[in-house]
C-alpha cells in the first residue's frame, strides 16, 4: 500500500508504516506507556531500564467498516451542495433541471473518506484487546493524545494565536 493510501485510510496522524490487507494487520509506532503506570513496569531479565519513551513498531489487526461518510454508497452530494442542507428558498429557486439532477445523484462526489471504496480500514479493537490488552490501551492512549493535540491546534487557530 501506498504512503499516500495509508494516509487516506487511516489519516494523516495515524503513524502506519505499514498495511498487510493479506492478514488485516498494520504496523503502527507506538510511544511506550508513560507516566504513573511505567514505574510499574519492570525488565523481567532485571538489568536493563525500560525507557519510558521510547517508541516500538506493532503490529494491530484491522478490519473494515463500512464507511460511515458516505454509508456506505461511495460516494456522496458534494459538501459545496448541501453542507447546511438545502433550504426550502434554495430548493425554490433551482430549476427543474437542477433538481432532478440532485436527486439522481448527478452531484455527487466520490466519498472523501473511503474514495469510493464503501469499506475503510480501522482498528479492529476488540481482535486487539483480546490478543494484548496493554498494547490496545497503548494505542488507544496514543490515540487520544493525538486527538486532544489536534484540537488544541484547532483551537488555537481559531483564536488567531
Ligand atoms: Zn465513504
Amino acid at each position: 500500500m501506498d504512503r499516500r493510501d495509508l494516509i487516506a485510510a487511516f489519516g494523516p496522524d495515524l503513524e502506519i508504516e505499514s498495511f498487510d490487507e493479506n492478514t488485516m494487520t498494520a504496523t503502527m509506532r507506538v510511544p511506550a506507556l508513560a507516566g504513573a503506570g511505567s514505574e510499574n513496569i519492570t525488565d523481567k531479565a532485571g538489568s536493563e531500564n525500560i525507557s519510558e519513551d521510547e517508541d516500538s513498531l506493532e503490529r494491530v489487526p484491522i478490519k473494515y467498516e463500512v464507511c460511515d461518510t458516505c454509508e456506505g454508497k461511495g460516494a456522496h452530494v458534494s459538501a459545496s451542495i448541501d453542507a447546511h442542507g438545502i433550504t426550502q428558498s434554495e430548493w425554490a429557486e433551482w430549476d427543474q433541471e437542477e433538481r432532478e439532477s440532485y436527486r439522481s445523484g448527478g452531484y455527487d462526489t466520490t466519498c472523501v473518506e473511503c474514495h469510493g471504496k464503501r469499506i475503510v480500514p480501522e482498528i479492529d479493537w476488540e481482535n486487539l484487546e483480546g490478543r494484548n490488552a496493554e498494547l490496545s490501551k497503548r494505542v488507544r492512549d496514543h490515540l487520544e493524545a493525538q486527538y486532544e493535540d489536534r484540537r488544541a491546534q484547532a483551537h488555537e487557530i481559531e483564536m488567531g494565536y
